[in-house]
């Protein structure tokens, strides 16, 4: 038996990042080269950030590397419970979300041209018992009617034909859903954010100078407060000369020198020194 994860397995390797130590200054540091810091590199350097991403093991090594492969979109709660609980306008915006995000993973492919085999194969959920159906039947009205209408009830004998097995009680199929490879599309990503060009060499460029100026918002929120920078002065990169963005879902890890990869992306990129 094969421990090793699939995706990362038949990825190609990623080869933009740098194994010495980091220093210098960066508007952002990020903590962490999965989804969430690579994603999160490549839209402040859109908007004009320097960003550092430090990981400490290999990009998309992690959670990213060793998922389902799906793209999901819809809750994971059925939907009629989550509008009794949270309200139906609370439960509709987070489905929407959900779709939003399926969204923005397609974009993101296509803008930089990943080739993930990023696919809208749809999803379904099985009925594995008669009262299972019933419920999804349920689901499928409230859903069609309040927020997706592409959602579609699959009788046992339509199930049996869309799966090739007879032994569920029926389904319900989301046919927005996707599927992609998941490591293609995390060393895609980290490539995408690695060959971000210099502003310098950005048509419109107004020169400034990296440390300087307010940072970008994300997501239309607050701007973040740009640190002073500590004894080491604008060079060294030290705890609070730059905004640091925790991005890792295991906390506490140790960073060993030797481990760390480190994508430099966006305007002043930095060095190893
Ligand atoms: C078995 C399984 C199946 C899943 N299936 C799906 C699915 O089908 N579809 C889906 O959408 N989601 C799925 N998920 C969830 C999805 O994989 C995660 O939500 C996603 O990968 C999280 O990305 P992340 O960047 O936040 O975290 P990670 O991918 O875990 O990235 C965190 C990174 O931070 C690094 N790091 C940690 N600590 C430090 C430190 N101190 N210094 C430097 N670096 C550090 C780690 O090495 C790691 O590379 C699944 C998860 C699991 C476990």
């Amino acid at each position: 038996m094969k421990f090793s994860s699939y995706w990362l397995d038949s990825a190609p390797p990623f080869r933009g990042g740098i194994t010495t130590p980091a220093e210098g200054r960066a508007d952002v540091v990020i903590v962490g080269g999965g989804f969430t810091g690579l994603s999160a590199a490549l839209s402040l350097a859109r908007k004009g950030a320097s960003v550092i991403v430090l990981e400490a093991g290999r990009v998309v090594g992690e959670g990213s590397g060793r998922n389902g492969g799906q793209c999901n979109n819809g809750t994971a709660h059925d939907f009629a419970g989550l509008s009794a609980t949270l309200g139906l306008g609370r439960a509709r915006e987070l489905y929407q979300a959900f779709d939003a995000g399926v969204d923005a993973v397609e974009r993101l492919v296509m803008e930089e041209r990943i080739d993930c085999g990023f696919t809208r194969c749809g999803k379904i959920k099985l009925a594995a018992k008669p009262a299972h159906f019933d419920k999804l039947a349920r689901t499928a009205d409230i859903l069609a009617r309040e927020v997706d209408p592409s959602v579609r009830l699959l009788t046992p004998e339509a199930l049996t034909a869309e799966v090739g097995s007879p032994i569920f009680h029926g389904g319900l199929l989301f046919p927005r859903s996707a599927r992609m490879h998941m490591g293609r599309f995390g060393v895609g990503l980290a490539e995408a954010a690695a060959r971000r060009p210099h502003p310098r060499e950005q048509p419109g460029h107004r020169h400034r100078p990296p440390g300087r100026g307010p940072l970008p918002r994300l997501h239309g929120g607050r701007r973040p407060r740009r640190s002073r920078p500590g004894p080491g002065g604008d060079r060294r990169l030290h705890p609070g000369a730059v905004r640091l963005v925790p991005a890792a879902d295991r906390a506490g890890r140790q960073l060993h020198r030797r481990h760390r990869s480190i994508v430099p992306v966006g305007p002043g990129r930095h060095h190893a020194g």
